[in-house]
């Protein structure tokens, strides 16, 4: 085999909570992540000449020793040994620079290809030890599914996968530096937390009401005062039928989750035609256990 076809998909947080801050500037979170539907192709193929070579489909997304996924390939293959080359083309659907971790997900699905294509046989955990020196949330998208990650994003506890659900992601027409909100929260005056522990149970429990009247994001309101828009997405989603809408992550992606895929499509139309929004996707959340059982089927 010397090429492979990866699905490298996006992420919501359903809560996300900041706990404290470290001395090295970094924050301690405790969020629930989800994995979601919506992926970027990555295509990785050896080569018979020695070096990284990156291609994507956005004109302005970088291509060299920039892009996350060339992080990824140089450590992996420093770490397993092996000297020749590698291309990786990128296909993007999941908006950059969106809260939705798409360029840590493009170097998760590059850990775990070259892994396969060079039959390295590196442990999910190892693969998770590359992950970490890239970034936060790269190890989260080797796992995927329902996960509780605390820590700075790495400590993982995996939870019971959800009932599928729809989900609206709608992208302001502007992006939004995570370092820059983080740098704006201050951590003290944090008045109220979202309900993790309780939330963990609601997902134990598959309470989806539960799971749609208490998502919380405690960066949503920095980031609104930095883009008002995002609250009134929120309101439209809601006003479109969303049982529940937040901002992802740092944002600037609004996410709702619907009763329908129908019902999705409608407030879609309604978010790309009557508000010009250029990112607007209808998608669903990823169930870690029916890919699996899915999986044991076909052995
Ligand atoms: P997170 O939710 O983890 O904060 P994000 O969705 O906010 O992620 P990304 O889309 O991962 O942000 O990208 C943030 C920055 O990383 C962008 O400025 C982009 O130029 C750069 N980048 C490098 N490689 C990639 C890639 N493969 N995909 C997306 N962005 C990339």
């Amino acid at each position: 085999m010397d090429t492979i076809v990866l699905k490298a998909r996006g992420k919501i947080n359903l809560t996300l909570d900041v706990v404290g801050k470290r001395d090295n500037g970094y924050h301690d979170l405790r969020m629930i992540m989800q994995t979601i539907n919506l992926y970027d192709t990555i295509t990785v193929k050896k080569t018979k000449t020695p070096g990284i070579r990156i291609n994507n489909n956005l004109a302005w997304l970088p291509k060299d020793d920039r892009n996350i996924t060339y992080k990824a390939a140089e450590k992996f293959l420093k770490e397993a040994n092996i000297t020749s080359g590698v291309y990786i083309d990128i296909f993007k659907r999941i908006p950059v620079a969106a809260g939705l971790a798409g360029g840590s997900s493009d170097a998760a699905a590059v850990l775990v290809g070259l892994n396969k294509l060079f039959e390295t046989h590196f442990s999910k955990k190892k693969l998770m030890e590359i992950g970490l020196e890239i970034g936060a949330d790269v190890p989260f998208c080797i796992l995927r599914g329902t996960v509780l990650a605390e820590g700075i994003g790495e400590v993982l506890t995996p939870l019971p996968s959800l009932p599928s659900m729809h989900i609206l992601l709608a992208k302001p027409n502007i992006s939004v530096s995570t370092a820059s909100v983080y740098k704006a929260l201050k951590v003290d005056e944090i008045t109220k937390h979202p309900k993790t522990d309780e939330y963990v149970e609601a997902i134990k429990a598959r309470n989806i009401q539960f799971i749609t009247n208490n998502m919380d994001n405690v960066l949503e309101d920095v980031t609104i005062k930095m883009h008002p828009q995002i609250e009134q997405i929120k309101q439209d989603m809601l006003e479109y039928g969303a049982l529940g809408s937040m901002m992802s992550g740092s944002g600037p992606t609004v996410f709702g989750i619907f009763p329908s895929r129908y019902k999705a499509a409608v407030a879609a139309e309604y978010f790309k035609n009557q508000c010009g929004l250029r990112e607007v996707h209808v998608t669903s959340t990823f169930c870690k256990a029916k890919r699996e059982g899915k999986r044991r089927e076909r052995r």
